[in-house]
Formats: C-alpha cells, structure tokens, sequence
C-alpha cells in the first residue's frame, strides 16, 4: 500500500500484498495449484509449492500481519492449530505462565497434549496480579499466554504492564486476541510478540469458515513460525483464506456495529430486575472499564449475564428468543447465545466451573450486526417468559 499513513478502516480494504499473477484484480484470487512451475534449473520463483507459501494465503497473511501491526503472519487451518503452532517454538520440558480462565481448546492442548508429548508444564494466574506472575516464574518459563478479555466472564489482562515484566526477563509472550480482532485491540504496539486468533470467529466474521492465524512482532519470529507451518503442514488451504480475506473487508464496518449494539444491549440488562449480573468491559460498572478505555477501542461485541432463575426459567428464555441463535460460536454478524455450563465449558466438573465463576445461569451474547432495538426487544421479550 501506499506510504501514506491510513486509518483502520482503509487498511482494512487495501492492505495486504497481492501476487504478480494477477495483480490488477480488484480481489486477489484463489489460487489453487498445489505446485508452481520453475522454468529453469536457475529459476526461483516466488512460489514452488503450496505448504510452503501460496498466493492467495498470503494475501490474506500479510492482510492480518499489517492490521495487527506485525511484521507478517502464518495462517493455520483452525484457532487451536494456530495455538498448537506456536507451541511448537517451545523446547520440550518447558514451563508456560498461562491466564487463569483460557479458552477451553488451548487448555486442552497444553494438559492433555504437550504435558505428555514434549514434557511441558502449565501455571495458571491471574495476569493482572505481577507479583503472583513472578512468583509463577521457573528457570524454564519461555512463554507467557495472555487471554484477554476471556471467555465467558470479560476480564482483561494489563498487557502493557505484564510484557513489561517478560521483556525484562526475556520471555515470549502470545496472546489470543480472538475476541477482540485487530479492529478492538492491537496488542503489538502494547509489546507483545505474537497475537493468535480464531479466524473462524470476527476475522471471518460470518460463521462460514473454520480458520487460525498467528501474527509475529518480528521477522525471527515469523521465520521460526513460518518453518513450523511449513514443517507440520496444517496451513489454511485457498478457498478458506479466499472467506477469510473476504471476510477482512467488512471487519471495520462490523465491529463497530457489532461494539455499539453490545454496549446498547449491556445497558439495557443492566437496568432490567430478571438480571442478577453483568459482565461487560464497556460499562462502568465492569472493575476493569479504566483499562478497558486503555487498551481497547471499545467494550468489544461479547456480553455475558447472570439471569435469576433456574434451569427451567433459562430454558424458556433461550427457547423464547427469535434473534439470538444458541450455537457454541461467537463473532458473526448473526447474534448468538452460549450456556457456558452446558456448552463451551461441559468437559469440566462442576466445582471446576464454579471455581471459575461460572455458574448454572450464566449466559454469554455474541453480539451480530442486526438493529439493537430489535435485539434488546428479543431479550426482553425471552426475559419476561423467563419470569415466567
Ligand atoms: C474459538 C476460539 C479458539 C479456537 O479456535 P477454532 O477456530 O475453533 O479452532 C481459540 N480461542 C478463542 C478465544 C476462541 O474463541
């Protein structure tokens, strides 16, 4: 793109680097050849075989890799394969300081997996508390995972302050910025290494397509990320960086509609006697809204309540809404419903989810781009057939 520096929303449109092989189409297009052609012994082409580097992925990596401010980036065939890449960067037996409250798949990879495979080991902290993050530290912590804000309660990592303290120690941080996409939250410049995210999620941003990304901060660490993809070969094929990048175009116009909608539906629970509590960084009343106004650009298009009631009461509730979908995915244009207890969360036990603050009557809202009167309708009306 040109020099000129541009807003958020023209990159979105314009950034990434297109192949020579057509590089006045108006959308770079998908290329689906599995090899390229040397035309001599001498010849090194910019390609030579798709797991290595394929035209229309990196016209989406190198999209991603200037939204996040990153020097580029390598896309994975899903969020946990992203995750899983960048674990590989790690030696075996090493020690990771992970956010209190991850995402399910990533604790899964890290226990289930590595524990046993390459000997890795796991601390599980509240990020925000530095002094219990340097107490966690080991001889052998190489990396730090942030999550913020996290699923489903919203709490948010300082990520400024916690990189601070890494740098100085000389270990690697990654942070999955899925909930927030590059649109909400840039965390490169706020000194983090390496930003993962669930492309299938706001980069996508149509529940069309199951994808991963991981962006680096600097060229060693995209070389070494570039040689694992290549190496284990989970790379996203053509069609799904094709939705992807298609996807990308609108990300401005839908996060905002989506973050405006979200603080319009948090006020209105807020104020409304079926609910028992909030979760929402753009509210005031979230502990963490200072930093929120901070890091973040807005209080994201995630929401997630506490409804008074029991089982029987939420049931009527998620069968009385017409607009919001209960489906175990979030960040498309279409809103969408969770029970942590039942759904995302279910391979927990119970005292698990409640040492996490989940409980039974908790919900999560993924936000979409519909009119917001007629989503806080749609909850007001399930609300009231919750009171029954
Ligand atoms: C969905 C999700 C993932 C995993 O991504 P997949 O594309 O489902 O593999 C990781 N982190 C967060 C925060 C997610 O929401």
């Amino acid at each position: 793109m040109a020099d000129k520096p541009r807003s958020f929303a023209t990159r979105t449109i314009h950034a990434g680097e297109q192949s020579r092989v057509a590089d006045n189409a108006i959308f770079p297009p998908i290329v689906t050849a599995s090899s390229f052609i040397k035309r001599s012994l001498d010849d090194t082409p910019e390609y030579s075989y798709s797991r290595v580097g394929n035209p229309t992925r990196h016209a989406y990596e190198s999209c991603v890799a200037a939204l996040e401010e990153g020097v580029g980036a390598v896309a994975c065939a899903s969020g946990v394969n992203a995750t899983a890449t960048v674990l590989e960067l790690l030696p075996k037996d090493a020690h990771v300081v992970v956010m209190n409250g991850v995402y399910g798949g990533t604790f899964r990879i890290l226990e289930d997996f590595r524990g046993h495979t390459s000997g890795l080991t796991t601390s599980y902290v509240d990020l925000n508390d530095l002094d219990a993050v340097a107490a966690a530290l080991q001889p052998n912590t190489q990396l730090i995972w942030i999550e913020s804000p996290t699923n489903p309660l919203l709490r948010l990592v300082d990520i400024k302050a916690l990189c601070e303290l890494a740098k100085a120690r000389g270990i690697l941080t990654c942070i999955d910025n899925t909930f927030c996409s590059p649109w909400n939250q840039r965390p490169i410049s706020l000194g983090v290494d390496l930003v993962m995210h669930s492309a299938s999620k706001y980069i996508g941003g149509h529940s069309d397509l199951t994808g991963g990304i991981v962006v680096a901060a600097n060229e060693t660490l995209l070389a070494r990320l570039r040689r694992i993809s290549m190496s284990i070969g989970a790379v996203q094929g053509p069609f799904d960086c094709y939705l992807a990048l298609r996807g990308l175009k609108t990300l401005d116009v839908r996060m905002e509609r989506q973050c405006a909608n979200a603080l319009q539906v948090a006020r209105f629970l807020e104020n409304h006697a079926q609910i028992e509590q909030v979760f929402y960084p753009g509210l005031p009343s979230h502990p963490q809204h200072a930093l929120c106004q901070r890091q973040m650009r807005s209080g994201g298009a995630v929401v997630a309540m506490r409804v008074k009631g029991d089982h029987a009461a939420l049931n009527r509730l998620v069968e009385a809404l017409q607009l919001f979908v209960l489906a175990d995915s979030l960040g498309g244009v279409e809103s969408m419903i969770n029970h942590s207890w039942s759904m995302s969360h279910c391979s927990l036990s119970a005292e698990q989810k409640h040492g996490m603050g989940i409980s039974e009557n908790l919900l999560r809202l993924s936000v979409g781009v519909e009119d917001y009167r007629d989503l806080i309708d749609d909850l007001d009306t399930a609300l009231a057939a919750a009171a029954g």
